[in-house]
């Protein structure tokens, strides 16, 4: 264990604001490399949050039987892609874990059992984007992974069990996207969705923004648009997250608010006082 580390953040557990919370659409794992808008917006809101003392990530590209923390003092930066340039496979994020925050993590956790995870780096999910948030790679990130034989209502509840964590300056991130259906992929499209794409993510905005989150928590019923977003769970999930912290006084505040490639939305949100 990293004592210097765990002194440093116990000691900054004292902040008594909370720190926001992100979802934020990860898209490719070119982002990681290219200088594009969605990038700019993420250099400029690492520059403008107040500084986390910690990040905790839900990542889409974790998930596991159980629900699990990374504890590694020195997290690998997975690369868990193929068909790429070597450029995003020379990447390297080497910002530390903490071992501090996985155990708080697992302290507050209550209604299930948190395994401690030594092997599972920082995958794609939340290196492409913390390169453009914090290049210095100076704050410590642990991962917590998506247990696959949970429902989203069950996401949806768990998510509240980390409230205090924001209290102790940890910047909760949740990394998916919104709709995501890489078979429907229209390389020809990069600006632009389906319209069952762009339906679907103002259907989701819309209830994000009345705060309706029960229907986004049982999904499946919210119709054919939604069904062809999220054929699968893993990239929504992180929403649910971001969704369960947001507290009675918080507004919601949209970025990268684009659907590209015919079926991938980008858009991306933040809840504080603001
Ligand atoms: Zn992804």
């Amino acid at each position: 264990m990293n004592l210097k580390g765990l002194d440093n953040i116990t000691k900054n557990f004292t902040t008594t604001e909370a720190m926001p919370v992100l979802f934020v659409g990860h898209g490719s794992p070119m982002n990681a490399i290219e200088e594009n808008t969605f990038a700019q917006n993420w250099q400029q809101l690492g520059k403008t949050l107040p500084k986390p003392t910690a990040i905790l990530c839900i990542s889409a590209h974790w998930q596991t039987r159980g629900t699990f923390v990374t504890a590694a003092e020195k997290p690998e930066t997975i690369h868990d892609f193929g068909g790429f340039p070597q450029a995003l496979f020379d990447v390297q994020y080497q910002a530390p874990g903490s071992l501090a925050l996985a155990q708080e993590t697992q302290t507050v956790i209550t209604s299930t059992s948190v395994g401690l995870d030594y092997n599972w780096g920082l995958d794609h999910g939340s290196w492409s984007i913390l390169k453009h948030f914090y290049p210095k790679a100076d704050i410590p990130v642990v991962e917590m992974s998506l247990d696959y034989t949970k429902t989203p209502q069950w996401h949806y509840e768990l998510a509240k069990e980390l409230a205090t964590l924001r209290r102790k300056g940890v910047l909760i991130l949740g990394s998916g996207n919104i709709v995501h259906n890489l078979r429907m992929i229209n390389w020809n499209s990069p600006n632009q969705g389906f319209d069952w794409a762009v339906e679907a993510n103002e259907k989701v905005k819309s209830l994000i923004q009345k705060k309706e989150h029960k229907p986004l928590a049982y999904y499946s019923g919210l119709g054919t648009e939604l069904q062809l977003a999220i054929p699968t769970p893993e990239h929504f999930l992180p929403l649910l997250y971001t969704l369960g912290l947001q507290e009675d006084q918080e507004k919601v505040s949209f970025f990268n608010d684009e659907t590209i490639y015919g079926s991938i939305s980008m858009t991306s949100l933040k809840i504080d006082k603001a």
